[in-house]
Formats: structure tokens, C-alpha cells, sequence
């Protein structure tokens, strides 16, 4: 399968065949235990854009033959409740991954409900656990969803990472740091930038790859890129651009995803991979 098309990576072909193959491990734990693959999802409060990434989630799940079991608090929840919620998810044999949509509402420690999450159903990638696992290149984890795309993009395009100079710009928990340690792992020698790194231009100019997980529309620029860079954009911004500025980028690039159309569509494709390796395991369904 070629997800290359001139020097654009493509999201899509890579996510419809982890779908695919995911749907075929769905139904394998199906045909071998009589259980359904099933992801909890937990919401709380009114945010209206987590209701639309979460009917996206369970629309994915739907495509995979996973079920979805959807838990929906009510803005005044406390921690205490929340933390009750996911430990009652945890304990539940019929339910094989978990994931908490963030924000959670102010009064809510975040920390503490992500925590209640055991690290073999953190299908998401958010707890200590399954971070520093991670980090320690054990098995028995899953990474986080978004970088973990990135890194099934790279692979997909046939790119040896090792030796290589990386450089991540952005340290958030769910994306720079993750996606440091999954480069790293695989051997490349990686750089991580953020908003007090001091001449970000030349950092980048020394990149073999660049992942841009900024937050910022169109900031990274094709004059600061080397000749030749691979650039993987994770940014996803109103009036649907990136954190690159494509047109400038994409005439210095060898390989660039796109916005939309690169990295996008690989997160929920991973999270469904996820929530069915979580099953096979909890399961003992070996392929
Ligand atoms: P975030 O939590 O806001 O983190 C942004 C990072 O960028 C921070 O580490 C920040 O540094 C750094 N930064 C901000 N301004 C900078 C500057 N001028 N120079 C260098 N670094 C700077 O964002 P995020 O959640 O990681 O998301 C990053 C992007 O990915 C966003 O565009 C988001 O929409 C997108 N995203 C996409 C998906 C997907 O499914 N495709 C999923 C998640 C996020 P400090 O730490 O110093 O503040």
C-alpha cells in the first residue's frame, strides 16, 4: 500500500487499513470468546466540542464492531464521583478500554480521575503508567493515540528513524513529550522545543524531521526547514490549516502531511487499534 502521493504523506489509506485490520481483530475476539470489544467513553459537563469529538469516537467504534457504552455526568461532578465512575469502569470485565474526554470542569483534579484508569484499558495513553512505560520501551502500554499515528505514518512511509534528528516542537503530556519518546525509542536523536526555546528557526533548520505540535495556525515556516526535511504536521487549526505553513513548507519538504488529510485522520483509526489490542489482551486472544 503507497500512502505517498508527490511529497504529501496521506492520512487515510494508513487509517482505513488499521481500521480494517481492527475490525478483523474485533471480530476474531468475537468468533474465539463471545465478547464484544467494548470502549467507555466519559464525559462531563456540556462542552460542546467534546460532544462532537465524542460522537466521532463512537462513530469510529461503530465501523470497528466495537461497542461504545457512554457514561454522561453533569457539570457539577465531583472528583471523588468521577474517580468512582472510571474505578467502576475499570472493574468491569465487559468493558476493555477507557477513555475520560478532556477538559474535565475546573473543580475535577484531572489528574486523580485520569489516574483511576488502569494502565491495561488507558487505551488513550493519559496515565503515569502507561507514560512512563512508554518512556522505559516496556510492552504492556499504549502510547498516546495522536503520536502514535505520527509514528504508524512514518513507518508507513518506509522511514528509518534511526540516526535521524527529530525535532518536536510543542512538550504538551498528550503530544510533544509522548511523541519525544516514541522517536527516541526508535532510535532517532530528538530535540524538544517550546515557547521559551530561544531561535526556533535554527533549531529546526538541523531537523531530518520536524513534528509540529504547536497550536499555533501556519507557524512553522519552509524558509526554517532543511532541504529535504520530513514534516509531520499534527496541528489542527480553525479554517481547517495546520501548524505548518503548507505552501511554503511543502517546496523545501522531501515528505509533508497535509492539513487536513495527514495526521488527522490517523488519531481515532489508533484509538480504535488500541481499544482492540487492550481486548485482546484482557481477553487472551492471540492473533
Ligand atoms: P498545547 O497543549 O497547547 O501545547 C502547545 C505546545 O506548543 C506547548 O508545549 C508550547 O510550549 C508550545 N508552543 C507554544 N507557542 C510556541 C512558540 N511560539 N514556539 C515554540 N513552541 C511553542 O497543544 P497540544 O494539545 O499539544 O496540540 C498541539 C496541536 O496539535 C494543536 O494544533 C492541536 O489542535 C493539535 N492536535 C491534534 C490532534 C489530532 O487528533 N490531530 C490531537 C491533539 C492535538 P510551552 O509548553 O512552553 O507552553
Amino acid at each position: 500500500m503507497s500512502n505517498t502521493l508527490d511529497n504529501k504523506i496521506l492520512g487515510k489509506p494508513v487509517a482505513d487499513s488499521i481500521m480494517q485490520t481492527t475490525a478483523a481483530r474485533v471480530a476474531n475476539i468475537k468468533a474465539k470468546t463471545g465478547k464484544t470489544v467494548c470502549l467507555a467513553t466519559v464525559l462531563v459537563g456540556e462542552d460542546p466540542a467534546s460532544h462532537t469529538y465524542i460522537r466521532m469516537k463512537h462513530n469510529r467504534c461503530e465501523q470497528a464492531g466495537i461497542a461504545s457504552r457512554h457514561i454522561k455526568l453533569d457539570d457539577s461532578t465531583t472528583t471523588e464521583q468521577l474517580v468512582a465512575t472510571i474505578t467502576e469502569l475499570g472493574a468491569d470485565p465487559d468493558v476493555h478500554g477507557i477513555l475520560l474526554q478532556h477538559p474535565v470542569p475546573k473543580q475535577i483534579d484531572e489528574r486523580a480521575a485520569f489516574e483511576a484508569i488502569p494502565v491495561a484499558k488507558d487505551v488513550d495513553g493519559v496515565t503515569y503508567g502507561s507514560f512512563s512505560r512508554m518512556w522505559f520501551d516496556e510492552p504492556g502500554c499504549f502510547p498516546s493515540c495522536t503520536p502514535q499515528g505520527i509514528m504508524l505514518l512514518l513507518e508507513s512511509a518506509n522511514i528509518d528513524l534511526s540516526g535521524k534528528h527529530a525535532v518536536v516542537i510543542g512538550r504538551s503530556p498528550i503530544l510533544g513529550k509522548p511523541m519525544a519518546g516514541l522517536l527516541l525509542a526508535k532510535n532517532a536523536t530528538v530535540t524538544i522545543c517550546h515557547s521559551r526555546t530561544k531561535d526556533l528557526p535554527q533549531m529546526v533548520k538541523q531537523a531530518d524531521i520536524v513534528v509540529a505540535a504547536v497550536g499555533k495556525p501556519e507557524f512553522v515556516q519552509g524558509d526554517w526547514l532543511k532541504e529535504g526535511a520530513i514534516v509531520m504536521d499534527a496541528g489542527y487549526n480553525p479554517g481547517n490549516v495546520g501548524d505548518v505553513h503548507f505552501d511554503s513548507a511543502a517546496k523545501v519538504a522531501s515528505l509533508i502531511t497535509p492539513v487536513p488529510g495527514g495526521v488527522g485522520p490517523m488519531t481515532l483509526a489508533v484509538l480504535m487499534q488500541q481499544t482492540s489490542l487492550a481486548a485482546a489482551q484482557q481477553l487472551g486472544v492471540t492473533e
